[in-house]
């Protein structure tokens, strides 16, 4: 085994790993086995991340409430009551193993500045120079569902993309994903190894375990795409037993590089058949040539939230996504929805048989009610119809992102271009 190779992991633990379902009580012994792990990773090398709900959960036990209160500002309150106790029993169970941890709570508003967005990745990697273990929730005593993340699922994803993160650990109440609900289809299969998130065929109607987390399957799906197409590995693995992050992590080291992925998929199966790792999914990531490498790019995509969106034409369509990408003007724009400013994220979208498809973020330098006045016009008469000239362009091609295309099995990309021919 080459126990040399060092990853950066990011372990999501949602809050029924943390809060008993039915008493509310913490899960102690779940902690712990928690904290002995990643302290064990630690110590091998490894950076770590950990993004743990549980502030509202703790908060409700706090003032012994039964039920998640419904009026905002109440949640809001058990949130800042709960962060303390859970931060501080992380803190003190760590402290036993001299392992120094360290608090960050974040919303989205906390990066819709790019140079926010840097030194927010910024002093997480000081933090994981320093050896530290960063611990890591959405900041819920402040945000409002316009600034939130939503669920710790995509906060864990947007970490791990910020940081470059080796793996993200999703930790859950069920082995791995299943082609349906396991507990109410006996006929459904595991899935071990995802090339294509976007191409999954299973049912995710699901109702997030203990009643006490805000994400499902649904929203782990969402994050699988979303890190893999930045280069994470993803990982669903069961969050009772935590020192499966450690066994998997420890299967991928003595594994060779460079696989092909049927050849994945088969030694998975014959190590997980013969229990010489735990049943799990892996997602695998987008190889180095297609997965998105800029920190902009994957921050417009991601990390910023869209207020609207601009309907291209075909033609600019093209001029987009080529190689030697243009910027958007506003010829090429049909219609405006929605109301935003300039300097605001909106969607781009095309028009597929009557149907509006997103195929990408842009940062606007004109408000939407400006580019309905100057769109499908040439960038010469833009001055004539508003006045001024700020930009040639809408959006400038820096202030662009489009997700990767993955290359499909008989080795074409599966670009939209060709459904719009
Ligand atoms: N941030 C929330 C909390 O700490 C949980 C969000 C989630 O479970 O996805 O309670």
């Amino acid at each position: 085994m080459d126990t040399s190779k060092q990853f950066t992991i990011v372990v999501k633990i949602g809050s029924s790993s943390l809060v008993d379902s039915s008493t509310r009580e913490p899960r102690i012994a779940n902690m712990a086995h928690i904290v002995e792990t990643v302290t064990k990773l630690r110590r091998q090398g490894h950076r770590i991340v950990i993004v743990s709900s549980g502030a509202i959960a703790f908060g409700m036990r706090v003032m012994k409430l039964e039920k998640k209160p419904s009026k905002l500002s109440a949640v809001q309150a058990l949130a800042s009551i709960g962060q303390g106790r859970l931060i501080g029993l992380f803190n003190d169970m760590f402290r036993q193993m001299d392992q120094t941890i360290a608090q960050i709570l974040i919303t989205r508003n906390d990066i819709v500045d790019y140079t926010q967005y840097k030194n927010a990745q910024n002093t997480l990697n000081e933090l994981l120079e320093m050896g530290v273990i960063p611990v890591v929730n959405e900041n819920d005593t402040l945000s409002v569902s316009e600034i939130k993340f939503g669920d710790n699922d995509t906060l864990s994803a947007i970490t791990a993309g910020m940081i470059h993160a080796d793996f993200l650990f999703l930790m859950t109440d069920v082995e791995c994903l299943y082609t349906d609900n396991p507990r109410t289809n006996r006929d459904a299969k595991p899935i071990l190894v995802v090339d294509k998130v976007d191409d999954l065929n299973v049912s995710t109607t699901d109702a997030p375990g203990a009643g006490v987390g805000t994400g499902g399957m649904t929203t782990k799906l969402i994050a699988a795409g979303l890190a893999t197409n930045v280069g994470v590995t993803t990982i669903i693995t069961l969050s009772s037993q935590p020192h499966y992050i450690a066994d998997i992590v420890a299967h991928i080291q003595s594994q060779e590089v460079g696989v092909d992925v049927e050849q994945q998929r088969a030694s998975l199966q014959r190590d997980i058949d013969s229990k010489i790792i735990p049943l799990h999914t892996r997602f695998l990531s987008l190889p180095q040539d297609s997965k998105i490498r800029s920190d902009k790019r994957f921050w417009i995509l991601h990390g910023l939230k869209t207020k609207g969106s601009l309907i291209i034409d075909n033609g600019c369509y093209q001029a987009l996504t080529r190689r030697d990408r243009a910027g958007l003007l506003p010829a090429g724009i049909v219609d405006v929805v929605g109301n935003f400013h300039e300097n605001e994220c909106v969607a781009i979208k095309v028009i597929i048989k009557n149907e509006e498809i997103e195929i990408g973020h842009c940062r606007v330098n004109y408000s939407a009610n400006e580019i309905r006045a100057i769109k499908g016009h040439k960038s010469s008469q833009i001055e004539s119809i508003l006045g001024y000239a700020d930009s040639e362009y809408v959006a400038h091609r820096d202030n662009l992102a489009f997700p990767p295309l993955t290359p499909s099995t008989d080795g074409s990309s599966t670009s939209l271009a060709t459904a719009l021919d």
